[in-house]
């Protein structure tokens, strides 16, 4: 009985709820006959790449007939450096959404359990449950990673932790003083994996990389950051994590062989030698930051204070016709209700023009 995939597939991809990106500029300006639409949906660069990502880029070109490096090579020895850590330790991934995918299927087995805050990053729950892990979200404290809360959750089946740091939606960062904490007591047989994918956004010193208990010896320790985000990258997709030499070259074993392509090495040898970018893309950040707070704070509506490239801000109402009405408008953003905040919306951080334009239609949708 049943269809062919219902008899066939296997149980676990029935319990997926599909990933729900943010929709394409050209997607949206196409549907509604507009232009000049802005995305502040991925929190994407709106700087766009730099420079010298570009011309590495072009450079690749004419060489894409050629398998890629499949060490990653040249890559990895300018991560080495970046970083002060062994290359032995560095993993590079198609994206750090790869990483997620390869670090589960080394290490979940049917049954074990997958720890994460809740709301966080999707991925984490759509990777566990693909390869038939339990996975469990505990829910957050006043919009922060509850470690200690997680701490409790953990059993003899729990094979993973991620803690999102800065969080996605909430661009909130887990103090120290918790990490330590939670570090302390963690149990051997758990991996935690730090997923940093914001961090070159960070401002507050009152937080701590994973990188910092690498360095202590910690045997269980991953940490992820991407190309994606502050470095302009994310149509190329490539990201890394950073771990000990034994689990790089477990999660190597399951990574397919060409997974990072040409272009994106090139691209990310670049972008890694750019630092004027990255500080740029900070201060553009900070400066698009202060703005938008001192915009909701005269329209009277709550922010989770950000540490990342994004607000997650309460409406004060159902934020679906906001969404719909802000999208004719020609601006994207993210709903909160796929996160189970239904009144608010999360807002990547624009350039002045594009957060001006954003604060205005807002103002005009919501009639204030
Ligand atoms: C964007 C994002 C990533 C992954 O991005 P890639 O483009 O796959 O490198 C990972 N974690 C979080 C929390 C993110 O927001």
């Amino acid at each position: 009985m049943g269809s062919f995939v219902e008899r066939n597939a296997r149980p676990e991809i029935f319990n997926l709820k599909p990933y729900v990106p943010g929709k394409p500029v050209e997607e949206v300006e196409r549907e509604l006959g507009i232009t000049g639409a802005v995305k502040m949906a991925s929190n994407e660069n709106p700087l766009g790449p730099s420079p010298l990502a570009m011309a590495k880029v072009q450079e690749g070109i004419s060489k894409i007939n050629m398998y890629p490096d499949s060490a990653c090579y040249y890559l990895r020895q300018d991560l080495a450096a970046f970083y002060g850590i062994d290359e032995d330790c560095f993993l590079v991934s198609n994206g750090s959404d790869e990483m997620l995918r390869l670090i589960t299927e080394t290490f979940v087995l049917p049954g074990d359990e997958v720890l994460y805050g809740k709301p966080s990053f999707s991925e984490y729950e759509l990777m566990a449950l693909i390869m038939g892990g339990h996975s469990i979200g505990v829910p957050l404290k006043d919009m922060c990673f509850d470690l200690a809360a997680i701490k409790n959750a953990i059993t003899d089946r729990t094979k993973l932790i991620y803690i999102c740091n800065p969080n996605n939606p909430t661009g909130s960062i887990v103090s120290r003083q918790d990490i330590e904490q939670f570090m302390k007591e963690l149990p051997e047989h758990v991996l935690v994996v730090f997923d940093e994918a914001y961090f070159e956004y960070v401002t507050a010193d009152s937080t701590v990389s994973g990188l910092e208990y690498l360095a202590r010896g910690y045997k269980n320790v991953m940490v992820l950051r991407t190309f994606s985000k502050a470095y302009g990258l994310a149509g190329l997709r490539i990201g890394y994590g950073i771990t000990t030499p034994e689990i790089a070259a477990a999660v190597n074993r399951v990574s397919e062989p060409f997974n990072v392509n040409l272009l994106a090495q090139l691209g990310a040898i670049g972008a890694l030698s750019d630092s004027q970018h990255i500080q740029a893309s900070r201060s553009v950040n900070i400066q698009g930051r202060d703005y938008l707070y001192r915009e909701f704070e005269a329209l009277g509506m709550n922010y989770v204070p950000t540490e990342a490239n994004f607000i997650f801000v309460d409406l004060g109402r159902e934020c679906r016709p906001v969404f719909k009405a802000l999208m004719k408008e020609g601006v994207i953003v993210r709903t909160g209700d796929i996160f189970d905040f239904p009144t608010y919306i999360r807002v990547t951080i624009g350039k002045p023009e594009e957060n001006e334009k954003f604060i205005r239609s807002l103002k005009k949708v919501m009639g204030v």
